[in-house]
């Protein structure tokens, strides 16, 4: 007989599935409780973010469960960006040195699904359309309404994991009773999904490994591939001014905008405009949160921690990197919820810090920076340097994408490799103008050790 201490875990998205999938393997009695219908048995929503990128982060917890053979079967490989410059130039930057750096695109409710399964095959109990609305920190008890019928429960539920997504009710009911600052940076641009059908025959209409970039400046569009031979696209602009989602109002202004900056696109996308007046526009934002647990009783995890805007394709990685790396403090800490959520927070939360920013400035380089000569010949030369000394100098994007040391790590090297790209292409237009033997020079002395990853 099974005499397993409970653990309740608040959303069953994708951070909170895979949790469960690591608690209940731990043979720990998990109940998710989840304000959605289950997405199994119905529909979803259109133009809500259809599908991610899986990078190295978020593959390394699914093998960790032994279930990235299952998940690999929903994957397409991405193996750089594909820039539509203007007048319908295409070119394309790689991602990575070596043809395993690649990341994949994947369908979120295929994988959200597939995590569900998972999950309760692992032996966990999920609980569909009941919404957390308040928790009380001291008895631990969780207030929930039934989204069919209306009716509210309070439910013993400590402790508690909340992965109840960026708007997460947890962390809200945390800044009402426990009086916590929390910042929510939303950023002045929203986004917009559409959709590439694919061609006769499921065939894809644009070249189908690769992330497709349309940058223009201060916005862009852009479309990642799905299994169905269809791509979806999305369009990242501001709110305001012009041009802007507020400006496009009209059909007119729409088909001008579209005609005038995403020619080759617009021909692609054939109910441009009922999609784009049906789907809403989503808002994006980072989360600040000081304090991510109380006591032993609840912890925050995933974008109800940490949300991130999503231009560097982190925030499912990260939150699926959250749980790799709670299970560990569990394994360290056993049931002593107090210690392993202090060590989860001491270890995780610079490292939020760090990819909240890298995320934000990734924004730029995607719509802009991509464009730039010196931005392409310092990517090269990125990947030179890595080969000369590897281990010690990896392109930042790589750190992130293909590696697992920790954010912080990423991002403090990074700005010291920034350093020596700019100092070495300052006054280079070719890599053949760069001083190979200055740049060994100045790694060796300024990057120090290579970087060491368990
Ligand atoms: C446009 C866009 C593109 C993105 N692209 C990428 C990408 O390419 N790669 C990447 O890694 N990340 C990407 N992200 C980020 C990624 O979507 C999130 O980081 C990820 O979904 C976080 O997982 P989560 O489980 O923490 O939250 P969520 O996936 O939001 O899940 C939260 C769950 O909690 C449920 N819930 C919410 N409130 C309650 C409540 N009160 N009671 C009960 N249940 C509740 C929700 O219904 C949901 O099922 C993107 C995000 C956006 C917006």
């Amino acid at each position: 007989m099974r005499a397993n201490k409970g653990i309740t875990i608040i959303g069953a998205g994708l951070a909170g599935s895979l949790l469960a999938i690591f608690l209940a393997r731990r043979d720990f009695d998990v109940s998710v409780y989840e304000r959605r219908p289950d997405l199994r048995r119905q529909d979803l929503p259109a133009g809500r973010s259809i599908n991610l990128a899986l990078a190295h982060r978020g593959i390394r917890p699914l093998k960790a469960l032994g279930l990235f053979e299952e998940v690999r079967k929903l994957l397409i490989p991405m193996r750089g960006r594909l820039l539509h410059v203007e007048h319908g130039r295409l070119e394309l930057v790689r991602y990575g040195r070596t043809p395993a750096e690649i990341i994949h695109s994947i369908s979120r409710p295929g994988l959200n699904r597939l995590l569900m399964d998972a999950a309760e095959a692992a032996g966990a109990r999920l609980l569909f359309g009941q919404r957390c609305d308040d928790v009380d920190f001291h008895s631990g008890a969780v207030l929930f309404t039934d989204e069919a019928t209306g009716r509210r429960q309070v439910v013993n539920a400590a402790p508690l994991i909340a992965a109840d997504g960026g708007g997460s009710a947890v962390r809200q009911a945390m800044v009402k009773h426990l009086d916590i600052q929390v910042t929510e940076d939303i950023l002045p641009h929203g986004y917009k999904e559409l959709s590439i059908p694919a061609a006769a025959g499921g065939r894809h209409q644009l070249e189908r490994e690769a992330l497709h970039i349309w940058p223009r400046g201060g916005y862009m569009l852009i479309a990642l591939p799905n299994l169905d031979g269809s791509f979806t696209a999305t369009l990242f602009l501001a709110n305001r001014g012009a041009p802007s989602f507020a400006a496009l109002q009209e059909p007119e202004a729409l088909l001008a905008f579209f005609q005038k900056e995403f020619p080759d696109a617009l021909s692609l996308i054939p109910n441009l405009q009922e999609e784009f007046y049906r789907h809403p526009t989503g808002m994006m934002g980072t989360v600040h949160c000081p304090q991510w647990h109380v006591r032993d009783r609840t912890l925050l995890l995933g974008d109800a921690a940490h949300a991130i805007v999503p231009f560097h394709g982190q925030g499912m990685n990260c939150a699926f990197e959250d749980c790799l790396i709670l299970d560990g403090c569990i394994a360290e800490y056993g049931d002593d919820w107090e210690k392993v959520f202090a060590e989860f927070t001491r270890l995780r939360r610079p490292d939020a810090e760090a990819i909240a920013e890298m995320a934000l400035e990734n924004y730029a380089e995607m719509r802009d920076a991509v464009r730039d000569p010196k931005f392409q010949l310092q990517k090269q030369l990125g990947f030179l340097l890595e080969e000369r000394h590897p281990g010690r100098f990896i392109p930042r994007y790589s750190m992130v994408m293909f590696h697992h040391l920790p954010y912080a790590e990423a991002r403090r090297r990074g700005l010291i490799q920034q350093a020596i790209l700019d100092e070495l292409t300052a006054h280079a237009d070719a890599i053949g103008q760069v001083n190979l033997l200055h740049a060994d020079e100045l790694i060796r002395r300024k990057l120090g050790d290579t970087v060491g990853e368990a």
